[in-house]
């Protein structure tokens, strides 16, 4: 296969692989290393096959904070500028996804993609606090079988049943379901979830720690923790810039002319395992599940090749943002003046290379 032709500046989707290196569970079983990085390039061989992406991770020895310096921080950057962001974990189950989005986050560790973003923000906010009034909100969803969950819905969390080790739990009855809406002026909103308003950083990290707690998991004969589902953590982050009047003394303070809003949002977000439904080889139930679930990511692969195809987009082709609950949640951040960052994730194992084959052409065909 062929490096992606369609690289470079003008591509409004980043894509980066991680490959984390082999764990305890696949080296028992003798797992050998097929993963090669080019070395110099952002380059990865495995077999005959080649892969170009933005940047590569992992194996190399690179630490995850280049990953996060060089693909994340320019999108929280972005966001004090009122640019909405998207960041999405992808592969198979077993590959790293929550590891490396830290949507697993657990007693205050600081690994993973999320945390550190709440470290840039809440030191961003610390340094500009004075000049600008900030509010941040978060919320905290799964996509399952193209239904939106709240993770932070209060009732919910209280009545944390995990008696079946699954953690799973129901919309309780009478809750209407939430649903994903588009504003006059674009803006996608979900009515009926839970968002918290949070100042500290502590703050924030109990709702990610409680909303993992949260997800919905179940198994399969790939990984008894296999997540099924898609989960959304969004953080909104509000701004009022009191603008400096030209001569001071000259303005009224309460006057709004003087004051610039802006509101943008970063989702993050752990997607559902890339295997195909058939590998889990289990009950009806599963299977229909794993439709699902491969019902998301087509549409997301959909339509993050429409936005990435610069002809189409100049010939004003329609995007399929409407295919699927995910992509129509992520539509007013991916695409248009927001920024996308795909971190590909895969198992360096001999057993997994069928799928790792496949993530790495989806990741392809994404650039
Ligand atoms: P996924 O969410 O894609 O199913 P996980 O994030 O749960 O995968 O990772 C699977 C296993 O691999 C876990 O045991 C995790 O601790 C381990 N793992 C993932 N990424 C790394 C890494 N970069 N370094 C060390 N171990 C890792
Ligand atoms: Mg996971």
């Amino acid at each position: 296969s062929s490096p992606a032709s369609n690289g470079g500046e003008n591509c409004c989707v980043k894509v980066s692989l991680h490959i984390r290196p082999l764990i305890a569970d696949e080296r028992a079983q003798g797992c050998k290393d097929c993963v090669t990085v080019v070395s110099g390039k952002p380059q990865v061989q495995i077999g005959t096959h080649a892969f170009t992406f933005d940047h590569v991770y992992g194996s190399s020895g690179t630490p995850s904070s280049a990953m996060f310096e060089e693909c994340i921080a320019p999108l929280v950057d972005g966001l004090f500028q009122g640019y909405n962001a998207t960041v999405l974990a992808y592969g198979q189950t077993g590959s790293g996804k929550t590891y490396t989005m830290g949507t697993g986050f657990k007693d205050g560790c600081q690994m993973g993609i999320i945390p550190q973003v709440m470290n840039v923000l809440f030191s961003k906010i610390e340094t500009l606090k004075h000049q600008i009034e900030f509010q941040l909100h978060v919320s905290f969803i799964e996509i399952l079988k193209e239904e939106v969950r709240d993770l932070l819905d209060p009732a919910t969390l209280n009545k944390s049943d995990t008696a079946n080790g699954h953690g799973g739990k129901v919309n309780l009855p009478g809750k209407p379901p939430i649903q994903i809406r588009e504003t006059s002026n674009g803006v996608i909103t979900l009515a009926g979830s839970t968002e918290v308003s949070v100042s500290t950083f502590k703050e924030m990290a109990t709702c990610l720690e409680q909303g993992s707690l949260s997800r919905a998991t179940g198994s399969t004969n790939m990984n008894n923790q296999s997540s099924r589902s898609h989960a959304i953590f969004t953080i909104t982050l509000e701004q009022m810039r009191k603008l400096n009047p030209v001569f001071p003394g000259d303005s009224n303070p309460n006057d709004s002319m003087n004051e610039e809003y802006l509101c943008a949002k970063l989702h993050l977000v752990d997607l559902a395992g890339s295997e195909r439904a058939k590998r889990t080889g289990s009950d009806g139930m599963r299977f229909k599940e794993g439709v699902h679930i491969n019902k998301g990511l087509l549409a997301l692969g959909n339509v993050i090749s429409a936005l990435g195809d610069d002809k189409r987009r100049k010939e004003g082709v329609h995007v399929p943002y409407r295919d699927s609950k995910l992509t129509r949640l992520l539509q007013d951040s991916l695409g248009g003046n927001s920024r996308t960052v795909m971190i590909a994730c895969i198992s360096p194992a001999d057993i997994n290379a069928e799928e790792t084959l496949n993530t790495l052409k989806y990741a392809n065909r994404a650039r």
